[in-house]
């Protein structure tokens, strides 16, 4: 159970040294019931570990001892929590190397890419470690002059979070980085693909002095089951979901009962727009990392190119040179810039819509075609002339499939872009200033990247509109959705 005595080159060491239990209380355990579950390798298709899987009644249990660490961890000094953010920062990039292995195990992912995720997990807790001392509130004069105000920020009280497959270590720490900076107790509850990744993060979080109790983590296959009686139950303050939008609103609906607090990290549909005048090396750089980061499994991911006709043809060749130029294969391999996909419901998707997608006339100029054989692997692909009405222009592709709709005119593009339920980032390439900036004010998206293929950053405020979620995580304001804002009046 301990990451630290192994170097992240044997993936049978890494995994014999990965926690496999729940956390409840600062004590691994294993389900009452003795349950487990399999996690297996994408890969391969073979089973890497089994995992502990929760009941209701385990559910309860950590939440049970979230409640109870809550008074004690509220009225901790926020140096302490810095303390123990910035701690957990460190190991976290201490043990870097079996981190990102055993992400690559269980989520796919080349190892590049696991690493390059494991030290954004770890900036989200070195940004909140800032937030906690920064923690701030107001003395206000009343307008009528016979009282005053003194507002207090404090914590919500205990949360649920529960994260997603596609980035399992940083959807994780974007949400106990704050919950810890304000003095929130949590229960975690990773996706059942990839529940490896956090509960390394748990064993991590205890070595930095997290006090049991503050961070209690529960992996399950039933997560309706466990999660539901959690939510209505009026114990936990709040939920924070990162997953699709039709869980989330599921979710919503539940919390209502006993009027939680929410946060939700939703699907997207990212439009990524390119003007005539763009730079086009730039534009395709930037569409290859908008569109394979993560083999395209991100909430972020260009779902819909849209390119100015005069450089359609232009475009869509480079792009699809460069798409087709990537090595795929198991992320465990030197040189593989493109793993298998999660699993076979994810890759069947992306199958059903490639097909959707020719059969109204998209044309494919490279892959196209999933191999035979092991692992659920899918090849870069390209698809041009792809109609509006197709259902991969309407629904998150979550693979590396890249396809381009052709614009006449601005007012065109802003409209079809905006044609959507989701909202959660867009991406622009032009050189002009003013078309830049009057096209980033017309999307309806939380996030735009302005000549730029990547959004993330912990210290800038993250978040969708419409149906891609409410609330942001990261910035200043991630905090906020942890804290309540209390006011007391005082007479004078
Ligand atoms: P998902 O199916 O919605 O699952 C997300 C999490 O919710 C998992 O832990 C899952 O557990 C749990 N869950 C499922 N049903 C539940 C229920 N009835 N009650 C409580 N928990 C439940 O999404 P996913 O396939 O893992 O992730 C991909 C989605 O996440 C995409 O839509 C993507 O766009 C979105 N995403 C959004 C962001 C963002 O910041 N906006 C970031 C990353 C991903 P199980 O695994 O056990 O089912």
């Amino acid at each position: 159970m301990d990451l630290r005595s192994t170097d992240g080159t044997d993936p049978a060491r890494t995994l014999a040294h990965a926690p496999t239990e729940l956390l409840i209380d600062g004590a691994w355990s294993p389900a009452a019931s003795g349950a487990t579950f399999p996690v297996s390798d994408p890969a391969t298709g073979q089973q890497l570990a089994l995992v502990a899987d929760a009941s209701p009644a385990d559910g309860r249990r950590a939440l049970d001892a979230a409640v109870g660490a809550q008074h004690a961890f509220a009225a901790t000094a926020p140096r302490e929590r810095y303390d123990m953010l910035m701690r957990s920062y460190e190991l976290l990039l201490e043990r870097i190397d079996d981190l990102a292995l055993l992400m690559t195990l269980e989520m796919g992912k080349p190892l590049g890419e696991s690493r390059g995720e494991i030290a954004y997990a770890a900036e989200f807790f070195r940004h909140f470690a800032s937030e906690a001392l920064r923690i701030d509130g107001g003395y206000q004069q009343a307008p009528a002059g016979n009282a005053r105000f003194l507002i207090a920020k404090q914590p919500v009280g205990p949360c649920l979070l529960i994260t997603p497959w596609n980035f399992p270590m940083a959807m994780g720490t974007r949400k106990i980085g704050p919950a810890i900076a304000a003095g929130c107790t949590s229960v975690v509850k990773p996706a059942h693909q990839t529940p490896l990744s956090m509960l390394a993060l748990g064993a991590i979080l205890l070595d930095a002095g997290v006090p049991r109790g503050v961070v209690n983590i529960v992996t399950c296959t039933a997560a309706g089951d466990v999660m539901e009686p959690l939510i209505r139950s009026g114990l936990a303050r709040k939920l924070s979901f990162t997953g699709s939008t039709a869980v989330g609103k599921v979710l919503l609906e539940q919390c209502a009962d006993k009027v939680l607090r929410t946060s939700m990290e939703l699907g997207g549909n990212a439009p990524f727009i390119v003007f005539d005048d763009a730079d086009l090396d730039e534009a395709v750089a930037g569409a290859m990392a908008a569109k394979m980061r993560n083999m395209g499994e991100a909430c972020t991911a260009a779902n819909r190119i849209y390119v100015q006709r005069p450089v359609a043809e232009e475009f869509s060749r480079r792009l699809a040179e460069a798409m087709g130029a990537l090595r795929v294969g198991p992320g465990t391999e030197d040189g593989v810039q493109v793993g298998p996909l999660i699993d076979a419901a994810g890759r069947a998707k992306v199958v059903q819509l490639v097909a959707d997608a020719t059969d109204r006339g998209a044309r494919v100029l490279t892959g196209g075609t999933a191999p035979d054989g092991a692992g659920f692997f899918y090849p870069p692909t390209v698809l041009v002339d792809v109609p509006g009405d197709s259902r991969m222009a309407r629904e998150e592709i979550f693979g590396p499939v890249a396809s381009i709709i052709p614009f006449d005119t601005e007012d065109e593009v802003v409209a079809a872009a905006n044609d959507t339920a989701y909202g959660l980032v867009s991406y622009v390439f032009t050189g002009g200033l003013r078309r830049a900036l009057r096209v980033a004010e017309a999307l309806e998206s939380g996030m735009v990247g302005l000549n730029q293929g990547v959004v993330s950053n912990p210290a800038a405020p993250f978040g969708g509109i419409k149906e891609s979620g409410l609330g942001r995580e990261g910035g200043a304001v991630g905090i906020d959705e942890f804290l309540e804002v209390k006011y007391i009046g005082i007479s004078v």
